[in-house]
């Protein structure tokens, strides 16, 4: 009986063998099965427009997996764009000295660390790491977009425009929209130092860098004017009115420079030019006004009623009422004048420009939009209560 024991004992060892096995086997189901879990919930939160709530399932994913290269780059990513920017910081460090990875995952991690900077906002850090990678062929193109981003955060438009030519083939010509924009910002501090001739010449540059550049001529217009080069200064707004129809109200404040004569009839004809081309109420009122001086006040409402026509806005019916009161008795003059004041504090309280990108409004105009930092994306607002 005894012995009969004893050849069960291999028997027992097989079976406690299998138990164990089958524990440890079900335990690291379970723990792909919660690394599964958590990936799919992340994609159905990303399906469903919760991004936060998709990086937080994520980096649990990540969290739980063996580290590969690829999986510690994403999380440190992943901590970035949820603005836990020192985890990022410390991560990317740690990759970017590991001697166990090789040299091109380093440097990758480098530039990723670049990226963690600029966020925190430490931009000399991100700085001195770019002015490496930005020599490394396959990290150039992102690494120059990159720095210029730093510069112009820094307001160091001279650097940004030598990374701009240096790295021009890199960068394929699609940063010259904004390149053009940093020669403008470049050229209005030469004028504050009061070096004229240079910032001309600077941003004759930001228009040979972009073509389509409405502030670098409208900004070169004016110092145009300063030298009574009127006649270059009025080609160069004309220009502008080709390339963006929706610039009425920014061409005619330039306009209105050119001809210091109001009664100019060129002034006249560049006016109707502007109101053809751009389609801009406010330029029709100056037309209407520029009519009345020199043609007097049946003509001057003939045109305005031809515009009301066609176009439904504010500043029209404003300018209507405006006419219609002069010539009438004081009590009628009253009641319309009552009528007008509240068509201009509706007129007041709009804002003029708003950006499409972002959907920013604002009373002024801003070359850079303060909300999504886009360049040159503030239009005039079109409309009854716009342009
Ligand atoms: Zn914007």
């Amino acid at each position: 009986m005894f012995e009969l024991l004893f050849l069960l004992l291999p028997v027992a060892a097989v079976y406690g063998y299998y138990m164990g096995y089958n524990s440890s086997r079900q335990k690291q189901q379970n723990i792909k099965n919660k690394q599964n879990s958590n990936y799919l919930k992340g994609f159905d939160y990303l399906l469903n427009n919760k991004q936060e709530k998709a990086v937080d399932k994520f980096i649990a994913f990540l969290n739980s997996k063996d580290p590969s290269f690829e999986s510690s780059l994403a999380l440190g990513n992943l901590f970035r764009q949820r603005g836990e920017v020192d985890k990022a910081i410390a991560l990317h460090e740690k990759m970017s000295s590991d001697e166990s990875i090789d040299d091109s995952e380093k440097e990758t991690a480098l530039l990723e660390l670049s990226r963690d900077f600029i966020s925190a906002g430490l931009l000399d850090r991100a700085e001195d790491i770019l002015v490496k990678t930005v020599d490394i062929p396959r990290l150039q193109h992102e690494s120059a977009i990159l720095l210029l981003s730093v510069y112009e955060k820094e307001q160091d438009y001279a650097k940004a425009i030598e990374v701009a030519n240096r790295y021009s083939t890199s960068l394929e010509g699609r940063q010259s929209r904004q390149v053009s924009q940093y020669y403008c910002e470049l050229a209005k501090q030469q004028l504050l130092d009061g070096n004229k001739d240079t910032a001309a010449s600077t941003y004759r540059k930001a228009i040979e860098c972009c073509n389509k550049s409405i502030r670098a001529r409208l900004e070169l217009a004016e110092i145009l004017v300063s030298q009574n080069n009127f006649l270059k200064a009025s080609q160069l707004i004309k220009e502008v009115s080709i390339i963006e129809p929706n610039s009425g109200v920014i061409c005619l404040d330039k306009l209105k420079k050119c001809f210091p004569n109001s009664a100019d009839p060129n002034y006249r004809f560049a006016l109707e030019d502007l109101v053809h081309r751009t389609n801009s109420a406010e330029a029709m009122v100056e037309l209407v006004k520029t009519v009345e001086q020199q043609s007097g006040k049946e003509d001057a409402e003939a045109l305005l009623l031809s515009f009301i026509k066609n176009k439904s806005n504010l500043k029209l019916f404003s300018a209507l009422l405006e006419l219609r009161s002069h010539g009438t008795d004081a009590t009628s003059n009253e009641s319309i004048m009552q009528i007008k004041s509240i068509l201009d504090a509706q007129i007041a309280l709009s804002n003029r420009y708003s950006c499409p990108n972002c959907g920013f409004e604002s009373k002024i105009m801003f070359w850079q939009c303060p909300s999504c930092r886009k360049w040159e994306s503030l239009k005039p607002k079109i409309g009854l209560d716009g342009d």
